[in-house]
């Protein structure tokens, strides 16, 4: 078959856009009680005295980069009605900084132009601090909220987070007060910051939880509205969306990009309706992606170990013990004329598999002398490892013929 023509014709979609995760929705539903403590955490901003810090925690998807950004405008434009205040914010994504230090670069270089960029090695990060000391004295304002989001992912070094929120204090700045806003989508980072930090970065913390099934589908009605027609949604759609979603992570990103896939396959289909079928295949397509993109990432023996585990799930022989997995792969990684690596190692795989989701465990005693062991299976569908392994590495995909 030849190329289509290009047309502008689209039965499902006034406006796809909508349902893509950079759209920015003017409204927060279902979080009325984290805006108003989010709100209450900035009072003494428009109240002119300083700022107290946020620390906003909750997993990824459930609406807190959304939520600082609709707070914060609301709170510059409210701003306005208030003569003796300059509010500023400086808004720093921190998912590519492992370090303070590179925050504390990334920081400086946002108050810089592109031609005066500073590079990101090559200083010591005392004279970092400086400049951007420097940057925020020359501001002509009375407050500066920095906000870090995914701040998790500098992960012990954390200095940053005791330095910005103890710039007044320490007198480094003199006529601007700063607050700080930490967002991070990891409950773990929280518990393993500092004491110094844990005491100056969380005078206010705000969690998000996941949404349940019926947050989400309020909040995937109102985006679906807008972006697709009128009447093309079945009515079990949303709810299916939400459902999976609800039950998988609370994530309403997730559920979102379940939606959105479902009316793309209805699109590519011809087809007039996004009926409940699609929002399964749709699942099912996000699922192998991830999966696959995950798989073809772990190193061999760990791929071993999963297609060791596969088998013994296919012969109905799990749940089973690690010394049945490890015996199982000695046999399989022997086919394929690989190294083979000890039970220690093997058990360090099955021990990261179990972290990403691929297996699951289940503790079972012995009875009084017996002691506790783990039951190990498979923890996401036969067909989908089967499929991406099958797809992954040449040797491992060798196995499957054998
Ligand atoms: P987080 O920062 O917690 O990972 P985001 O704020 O980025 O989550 O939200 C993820 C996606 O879900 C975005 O597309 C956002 O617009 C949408 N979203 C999340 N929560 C809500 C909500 N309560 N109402 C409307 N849209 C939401
Ligand atoms: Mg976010």
């Amino acid at each position: 078959m030849g190329l289509k023509e290009f047309t502008r014709d689209d039965p499902i979609f006034v406006n796809e856009a909508v349902l893509r995760d950079n759209y920015r929705p003017e409204e927060l539903v279902e979080r009325d009680a984290e805006l108003s403590e989010y709100q209450e955490a900035l009072r003494p901003v428009i109240n002119a005295a300083p700022p107290k810090n946020i620390f906003l925690y909750g997993q990824t998807g459930v609406g807190k980069t959304l939520a600082t950004r609709l707070v914060l405008n609301q709170l510059l434009s409210d701003q306005e009605n208030y003569d003796d205040l300059n509010i500023e914010v400086v808004n720093l994504n921190c998912k590519s900084a492992s370090s303070s230090y590179q925050v504390s670069v990334d920081l400086v270089n946002q108050f810089r132009d592109t031609t005066e960029k500073i590079p990101s090695t090559g200083y010591a990060s005392s004279q970092v601090y400086q400049m951007l000391w420097n940057h925020i004295n020359d501001l002509d304002a009375t407050h500066l909220l920095v906000v870090l989001d995914e701040i998790d992912s500098i992960g012990n070094d954390d200095d940053i987070l005791y330095e910005l929120p103890r710039a007044n204090d320490n007198e480094s700045v003199d006529d601007t007060l700063v607050g700080v806003i930490g967002i991070s989508n990891d409950f773990t980072f929280r518990d393993n910051l500092s004491a110094r930090v844990k005491d100056s970065l969380c005078d206010e913390e705000i969690h998000f939880p996941p949404y349940d099934a019926n947050q989400l589908r309020n909040i995937l009605k109102q985006r679906a509205t807008n972006a697709f027609r009128d009447g093309v949604l079945d009515g079990d759609t949303i709810p299916l969306c939400s459902a999976f979603s609800a039950q998988e992570s609370g994530s309403a990103r997730q559920a979102l990009k379940l939606l959105y896939k479902a009316g793309d396959l209805a699109r590519t289909r011809d087809d007039s309706e996004v009926g409940e079928s699609y929002v399964r295949e749709a699942r099912d397509l996000i699922e192998k992606g991830k999966v696959q993109d995950e798989l073809e990432s772990l190193p061999t023996q760990s791929q071993l170990t999963l297609f060791s585990l596969l088998q013994l799930e296919s012969e109905g022989k799990t749940p089973c013990k690690r010394s049945d997995i490890y015996e199982r792969y000695q046999v399989v990684a022997d086919l394929v004329s690989s190294d083979i690596v000890s039970d220690r190692t093997i058990h360090d795989r099955i021990s990261q598999l179990r972290l990403k989701g691929f297996i699951q465990h289940d503790e079972r005693n012995d009875g009084i002398h017996g002691g506790s062991y783990y039951l190990y299976s498979l923890d996401i569908r036969q067909e989908i490892v089967e499929n991406a392994l099958q797809q992954s590495n040449a040797r491992v995909s060798d196995l499957f013929e054998s």
